[in-house]
């Protein structure tokens, strides 16, 4: 399986397509999901090409993992939640849609459950959640 360079999360670093951007390192990239399935559920990926976790280097595991645990205390601080959930999905057959290595984060509180996949956010919406978290990042 190759890296396609036209995958939309590919499109979205180029600036091709808009996104609600969160955090950029030297390595990494963070914007918000179109879909959430909790307000708050942002993407971590890296910036250079690879699919999923079969074709990942550990520098590229490394690095993505830093920026989740960072963007994991930030959705906590911004959202008040109780917990994150992390989702990773690797080739169709386990679940993965964009091919594109990424990384979900979803702030959680007790007893509310993900909503189900596949619902386009409000872009106000997705903005609003996004300042949240943009405001705390320089505290994580
Ligand atoms: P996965 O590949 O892990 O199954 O999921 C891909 C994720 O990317 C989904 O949660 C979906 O909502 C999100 N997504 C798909 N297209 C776009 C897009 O154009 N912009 C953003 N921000 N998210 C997207």
């Amino acid at each position: 399986m190759s890296y396609d360079n036209d995958n939309i999360f590919a499109k979205i670093m180029r600036g091709e397509v808009p996104c609600e951007k969160l955090y950029e390192d030297d390595n990494t990239f963070v914007f918000m999901d179109i879909m959430p399935r909790a307000d708050g559920h942002c993407l971590v990926i890296p910036k250079t090409p690879c699919r999923n976790i079969l074709d990942a280097s550990p520098a590229q595991m490394n690095a993505c993992m830093a920026t989740v645990q960072k963007m994991a205390r930030a959705v906590m601080k911004a959202f008040d939640a109780e917990g994150v959930t992390l989702q990773q999905f690797s080739e169709a057959a386990g679940g993965q849609e964009v091919f594109h290595l990424h990384f979900h984060v979803l702030p959680r509180r007790e007893g509310v459950k993900l909503r189900p996949p596949g619902s386009m956010e409000d872009f106000g919406v997705l903005k609003a959640n996004a300042d949240k978290i943009r405001a705390v990042l320089a505290e994580v």
